[in-house]
């Protein structure tokens, strides 16, 4: 039966950039519970991805369960157009409490790329509505924010599938990435890319978007909080808005609650999404200031011009209310800062070795950066056999376990990096 069903998907069934006539293989899971997803034989092996950052309290989570079977029992959706309901009203109090002040209005969206559509979709009316035609975004090298058109078009236009479709793509502005990471000693040279083409291009940009310290599928680089502060200072002086993209680092994953709190700094617009239902369904928001909402409703067509089918969904709702609830616990703390000392000690070792160009490290994130790309099929079948789930890609493998990993299961996933390694058949 097994095997039907793989013929059948692999016949039928579209997978993350993937071809449907010479596909990397995939693994049937049949069920997932705590750090662990199980395979229909019974063969269980450990989560070091978190479903792509989202499932931050590991699988078949009891409360996130409970939370969304008494919703179901309750009312599973309901449309947004005119209609409130406690979910909705929870969640954006919870948020609230979790942000600075200045960010107040807050728009329940689909996905991740989706609020980073809304997100610029604010911007144009908000220059619209006051009489300036900006239209150009400034942001920097190996940015990722997702996969619908106006995501794309601030991706690092070479290192992204931005260069597929750009004839089709409007043209944004790109400073050179930061090269200091994170624990460098700081240096205003990092920046002067940045600066050059702020000070040149002001009159034109709509907005500066980025990733705060860490950025993702672009690289997996971790920049210097002093570069996210310094486009803060730049952004005030121009009168520019500054749109963070928290999709990958909310939710306590870079060991603050989001990244941009290692800058200081508060955002014009806010996008988050990920784990922000604890890996449970798809939710995300963009979340402004009242100063950018007020100018975008007082000034024609006095409304945001967006509204999803399944807006505000319910059970999204309930569950991140859960996941939030859990937070608010704050034993995450302690388990991302456990994860980051036991990373170091195991991870950064490593360095030593000649297949690795660096290591980086930041809260419950691990990166190994190699000199050589990976044969991703060959590794991660490797990594299963290894009872470990990691996908790498690139010249990158990375590990984002779940905060309720212990260290056994941990040090297991670590051992099988260091296994691979010495795989010299595993790599390109
Ligand atoms: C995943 C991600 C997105 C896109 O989110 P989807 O839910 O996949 O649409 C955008 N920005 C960043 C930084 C991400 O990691």
């Amino acid at each position: 039966m097994n095997t039907n069903h793989l013929i059948f998907n692999l016949k039928h069934i579209w997978h993350p950039y993937d071809s449907m006539t010479k596909p990397l293989p995939c693994y049937f899971i049949s069920s997932a519970n705590g750090i662990y997803m199980q395979f229909k034989s019974g063969l269980k092996i450990i989560d070091g991805m978190s479903s792509w950052w989202s499932a931050i309290h590991g699988y078949n989570n009891f409360r996130l369960n409970k939370a969304l079977i008494q919703q179901i029992n309750n009312m599973s959706h309901i449309m947004f157009g005119g209609i409130i309901h406690q979910p909705a009203i929870l969640l954006c109090k919870n948020l609230l409490k979790l942000l600075p002040d200045e960010l107040e209005c807050i728009f329940l969206a689909d996905s991740g790329s989706v609020s980073i559509e809304i997100a610029m979709k604010m911007i144009l009316q908000y220059w619209n509505a006051l009489n300036k035609s900006k239209q150009i975004f400034l942001t920097i090298r190996n940015g990722y924010h997702g996969d619908t058109f106006s995501a794309i078009s601030v991706c690092d236009p070479y290192n992204s599938i931005h260069a597929l479709y750009s004839g089709f793509l409007p043209k944004h502005i790109f400073a050179n990435s930061p090269k200091l990471s994170f624990q460098d000693i700081w240096n205003n040279y990092d920046i002067h890319s940045f600066v050059n083409l702020l000070v040149k291009n002001h009159d034109k940009i709509a907005a500066v978007i980025l990733e705060p310290i860490i950025q993702g599928i672009g690289g997996m680089k971790f920049y210097h909080p002093t570069y996210l502060k310094q486009i803060r200072l730049l952004c005030n002086i121009y009168n520019i808005p500054l749109i963070i993209d928290e999709i990958a680092t909310g939710f306590g994953r870079t060991g603050k609650m989001f990244a941009y709190q290692y800058s200081n700094i508060v955002p014009d617009i806010l996008c988050i999404g990920k784990a922000l239902t604890g890996g449970m369904m798809t939710l995300s928001a963009t979340i402004t200031t009242k100063k950018i909402s007020d100018i975008i409703s007082q000034n024609k067509p006095y409304k945001l011009m967006h509204g999803p089918t399944f807006m505000g969904n319910p059970l999204a709702c309930a569950v991140a209310n859960e996941n939030i609830l859990i937070l608010q616990e704050n034993i995450w703390k302690i388990q991302v800062s456990n994860i980051e000392k036991q990373f170091k000690i195991e991870l950064f070792p490593l360095l030593q070795h000649p297949k690795v160009l660096d290591v980086r490290i930041l809260g419950a994130i691990a990166v190994v950066e190699c000199h050589q790309f990976i044969n991703i099929k060959l590794m991660q079948n490797f990594f299963v056999n290894h009872g470990v789930w990691l996908r790498p890609f690139k010249n990158l493998i990375y590990l984002t376990p779940p905060y309720i990993i212990d260290s056994f299961s941990l040090s297991k996933l670590t051992r099988a990096i260091k296994f691979a390694l010495e795989n010299e058949y595993l790599f390109q």
